[in-house]
């Protein structure tokens, strides 16, 4: 009998790791990058798109990095610089991580909440919990927060279906 391995439909915006976390499409993106990189028409289009300020697919973004032609990369600079500029000005412009939970099946070498660590314990917040956080944030300065659900599916598919969206904006309009 023979087993065909079907190919998961690649979602970046799903919200499954395993819908948006393709070793195929992360290998076809690398190789694509690696070729097109080369070409001055293509990267020429992806900084005329990218100047639009509508965003760039996560190919033509490593198609960007890929680029080691020094004048290529002068323009990319550039067209940074400038985005940035328009966008925050001199500021710099930090998050506050405010991790809702610190279970974890992934294994950063460089992380403390990864799956082999057992010395530390392992936490998931509650709404009244994330609601105290996010005021102490805010008391404390904090303007942005970056929301980190570490890589679990069913944890991240609880949170998902818990917030409410209404307060979430809430705290987005304050923090701006
Ligand atoms: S929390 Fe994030 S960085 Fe840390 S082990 Fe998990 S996936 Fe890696």
């Amino acid at each position: 009998m023979t087993f065909i391995k079907e190919r998961q439909m690649y979602n970046p915006s799903s919200p499954y790791a395993k819908e948006f976390i393709d070793h195929e499409e992360i290998m076809e993106s690398l190789q694509e990058a690696e070729k097109e990189s080369r070409n001055p028409e293509r990267v020429a289009a992806i900084l005329e798109k990218a100047a639009l300020l509508k965003g760039l697919t996560h190919r033509e973004a490593a198609i960007l990095m890929d680029c080691d032609d020094p004048a290529l990369e002068e323009k990319i600079y550039a067209l940074a610089a400038n985005i940035k500029q328009r966008f925050y000005g001199n500021r710099i412009v930090l998050f506050a991580p405010l991790y809702l939970s610190n279970y974890c099946v992934n294994g950063c070498v460089y992380c403390p909440y990864h799956y082999k660590n057992k010395t530390i314990p392992r936490r998931k917040l509650s709404q009244e919990e994330i609601a105290a956080e996010v005021r102490a944030l805010i008391r404390t300065g904090h303007k942005r927060l970056a929301v980190e659900a570490v890589h679990q599916d069913h944890l991240f598919s609880e949170r998902r279906r818990q917030f409410h969206p209404p307060r979430e904006r809430e705290y987005c309009r304050n923090g701006r």
